[in-house]
């Protein structure tokens, strides 16, 4: 079953991890989120994409949320002491993927083709491309101002409020290669517990790829990033109230209007406000079985006939 799933990073790849290995080696592609990217250090970094590789591949930190487990932090040190910028949290075993992925496209190498690279060296099967290889950044329009997305994230803790998100690049980006024949090909498109504002929408803005999933001959189904309407992690919360309204299922519904044929949300969500169908299950994923379990459920809420 070829299955197509939509991701950010952190708790995007939780679900990408679960389909990961429910699936079949090769079945599953993963369209990763770039508008979280940033250089620093004169490293580029891919935040989404290396969350899903390293997700995927096992390697992840569970407890931190973020980055690999067993990681130190000898690098990032010594550049602060040498008068670095040392905002962005750089892990020395992190270090080694971004000085791979940096030199592959200093040296004219496209970002979907060093993804490539990197997940074939990590020995998985799975596709991942990013949604695009040209320049998105996603920037958050706050009353402090307005901020490239890890300086909003990161460096200001994501405490401004936000008032608006604007994709710069995304009109004149091009999918990356492979995007759109995964998404025409596609048995089933899933839609990851991702930030829909800073990770998935960033992915709709590139032209062509909301086309393509608008188009489908699949389902696609999301599963909500929120849990008794808060976020697991992060300012999701606090964004849809300012930003939807609210924080019901019919909230997170709205935010992929015309492209859902179902949302997985949590029985804690079940008598809340819903719009259109959903299918209730346990949306919590403290582990990898719980990862694969969730995976399962969404994958059968694909394949029901269309009411
Ligand atoms: P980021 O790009 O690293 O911020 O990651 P994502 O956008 O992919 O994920 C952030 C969202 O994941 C937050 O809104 C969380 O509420 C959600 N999330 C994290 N863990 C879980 C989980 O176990 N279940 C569900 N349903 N959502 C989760």
């Amino acid at each position: 079953m070829k299955v197509v799933c939509l991701s950010g990073g952190v708790g995007g790849a939780k679900l990408a991890a679960g389909l990961h290995d429910v699936l079949e080696p090769g079945e599953l592609t993963v369209i990763g989120n770039v508008g979280d990217d940033l250089e620093v250090l004169g490293l580029h970094v891919s935040p989404d994409l290396d969350s899903v590789l390293y997700a995927l591949a096992g390697i992840n930190d569970t407890e931190r949320g973020w980055g690999r487990a067993g990681e130190t932090w000898e690098t990032l040190e010594s550049a602060r002491a040498w008068g670095g910028e040392g905002w962005f949290m750089l892990g020395d075993r992190d270090i080694g993927l971004h000085l791979v992925r940096s030199q592959a496209l200093r040296d004219g190498e496209s970002l979907s083709g060093i993804t490539a690279r990197l997940v074939l060296a990590a020995g998985l099967e799975t596709r991942m491309l990013p949604a695009t290889d040209d320049r998105l950044r996603t920037q958050l329009v706050t009353p402090a101002g307005t901020f490239p997305f890890q300086e909003w994230f990161v460096a200001r803790r994501h405490e401004d409020e936000v008032d608006a998100l604007r994709y710069d690049g995304a009109d004149v980006s091009r999918p990356a290669p492979g995007v759109i024949e995964a998404i025409e090909g596609a048995e089933a498109i899933v839609i990851s517990p991702s930030n829909p504002y800073v990770s998935i929408h960033p992915i709709l803005a590139v032209p062509g790829i909301r086309e393509a999933i608008e188009a489908r001959r699949s389902r696609c189904v999301a599963v909500s990033p929120l849990i008794g309407g808060r976020a697991v992690r992060g300012p999701l919360d606090r964004m849809m109230q300012r930003l939807a309204g609210g924080t019901t299922p019919a909230h997170v519904a709205r935010c992929y209007d015309g492209l859902l044929d179902a949302l997985v949300i949590d029985a804690v969500d079940a008598t809340a406000e819903t719009d259109g169908a959903v299918v209730v299950t346990d949306t919590l994923i403290t582990d990898r079985d719980a990862a694969r379990r969730l995976a399962e459920t969404t994958l059968e809420a694909t394949m029901e006939n269309p009411s």
